[in-house]
């Protein structure tokens, strides 16, 4: 069994005691089996149910390696939906070292693209978005993700059944090849080997089954 102290895990100490007073006491299973793969480095794949953690398995993992005094973006999450992505940004920025003027920034659609032009000027670190609005940024040159160092593809089998391949597939065309690739979903269906093999290196897989 991996522990489920996060005091076993190569982060910084003011990482530690924020986790601390968020109250979060000890790993969750997934994120003790996901934690340490993912700060070595490795791509990832991996399952495991909703309520179970998999944001702050993710988070702590794309904003340890941050640099705050570069402005571009280094940290790119894919989600399905608006409500995902806030959901998403809200948690990242309580995980955020308050210090380190961490920016995070959402981008989807449903709402005027002007405001987030003009939020993008001003530089973010981390993005949280929806597949298509990620898209238009990219193609509109206000979005560049030539310093990306982690990908997340969050809730990737429902971004699948809505359609988002080729989005996905599109954004993933304008990152460095040397990014490092993490996929969380709930299932487990045919399209996430598809993506896993297109633009996954070598993923390790984790995997936590539902309590009965
Ligand atoms: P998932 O993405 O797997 O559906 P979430 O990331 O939304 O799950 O997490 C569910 C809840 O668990 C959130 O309210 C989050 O703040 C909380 N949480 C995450 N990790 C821990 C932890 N290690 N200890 C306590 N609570 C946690
Ligand atoms: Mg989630």
């Amino acid at each position: 069994m991996p522990s489920t102290a996060f005091s076993d895990l190569p982060l910084g100490a003011s990482t530690l005691a924020n986790l601390a007073s968020l109250g979060y006491a000890e790993m969750t299973p997934i994120q003790a089996q996901s934690l340490p793969i993912m700060l070595k480095g490795s791509d990832l794949i991996a399952q495991a149910k909703t309520g179970s953690g998999k944001t702050a398995a993710f988070g702590i993992a794309l904003l340890e390696p941050l640099n705050p005094r570069y402005f571009g973006c280094q940290a790119l999450v894919l989600c399905p939906t608006r409500e995902l992505a806030d959901q998403v940004a809200k948690e990242l920025r309580r995980l955020a070292r308050a210090a380190d003027n961490i920016k995070i920034l959402t981008l989807c659609g449903g709402v005027p693209i002007g405001p987030q032009i003009g939020s993008l000027e001003h530089g973010a670190h981390v993005i949280v978005g929806t597949p298509g609005r990620v898209q238009e940024h990219l193609k509109k040159g206000t979005l560049k993700l030539d310093g990306l160092n982690t990908l997340v593809l969050d809730e990737a089998d429902r971004m699948l059944d809505m359609g988002f391949y080729d989005a996905i597939a599109e954004i993933i065309g304008q990152t460095p090849s040397r990014r490092q690739t993490l996929l969380f979903s709930a299932t487990y269906p045919a399209g996430i080997e598809q993506l896993s093999a297109a633009f996954m290196r070598a993923p390790q897989q984790v995997r936590v089954e539902a309590m009965h």
